[in-house]
């Protein structure tokens, strides 16, 4: 298998704080791996593209997110298809709160979402702003930064992305950040999140190889500026 399906949701509605920043890092590192990536842009009322490795969805306003519900709930049983197939997904802040079962606005507005994650979010007049530390099971620490008014609550048995070093994560009060359904990643990480931690985008590229059959330790690039941002986001006052 020589190339890598890159499909990235609605990048016109969904792109804050750099978002489309985990993409070209999906992209490049793809390439300097040996492989060719295919990037596939779904905006709202097209397609879903057949082929689909590695989903992607950004962050957004409450009133992008508004735009885009109806959408979502069209293409949910297709996104449902692929994470059954253990298809690894990254979905950032306004797209993983649509991936949980509901989002209410700081106003009262109820979004619905396709239930992707077992959580529902509430909004709140007080915004979660600042940089993030996760203790991540499978992909070492990750450092980001977030941004939200949502408050998210994991239902039932729903596991976490991993638990808060530093910051809020999914509500400021149980320590838990994020989302893990199958390969589909949750969080409120910004950054963008994948430029700072290189593991994790190695480990959803390698996720997607796997399901192609390809067994390959991905390894040999050079990380170092990534390495300098990951020594000051550890050592920085939060
Ligand atoms: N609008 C959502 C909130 O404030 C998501 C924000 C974001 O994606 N950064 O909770």
């Amino acid at each position: 298998m020589k190339q890598i399906h890159v499909v990235h949701i609605y990048p016109d509605e969904m792109n804050t704080y750099g978002d489309r920043g985990n993409l070209l890092t999906l992209v490049k590192r793809t390439e300097w791996y040996g492989f060719e990536p295919v990037v596939h842009y779904y905006h709202v009322g097209e397609p879903f593209p057949k082929d689909a490795d590695i989903v992607l969805g950004g962050g957004g306003q409450d009133s992008a997110q508004d735009d885009i519900q109806h959408d979502v709930l069209r293409i949910g049983d297709r996104i449902h298809k692929l994470v059954d197939a253990e298809v690894p997904m990254l979905l950032i802040c306004g797209t993983y709160q649509l991936f949980g079962t509901r989002f209410v606005t700081h106003t009262g507005q109820e979004i619905q979402g396709i239930g992707v994650f077992d959580s529902e979010t509430i909004g709140d007049n007080k915004r979660l702003i600042g940089n993030v530390a996760v203790s991540c099971t499978d992909f070492g620490t990750l450092y980001g930064f977030e941004n939200h008014s949502g408050r998210t609550i994991l239902l039932n048995d729903q596991a976490p992305l991993g638990k808060i070093i530093r910051g809020n994560g999914n509500n400021g009060t149980d320590n838990t950040e994020g989302a893990r359904t199958r390969n589909a990643l949750g969080t409120y990480m910004h950054g963008p999140l994948l430029p700072a931690n290189p593991q994790l985008a190695d480990g959803l590229l390698t996720l997607a190889l796997r399901r192609h059959g390809v067994e390959v330790t991905l390894t040999g690039l050079d990380d170092t500026l990534a390495a300098q941002v990951r020594k000051s986001a550890a050592t920085r006052d939060y």
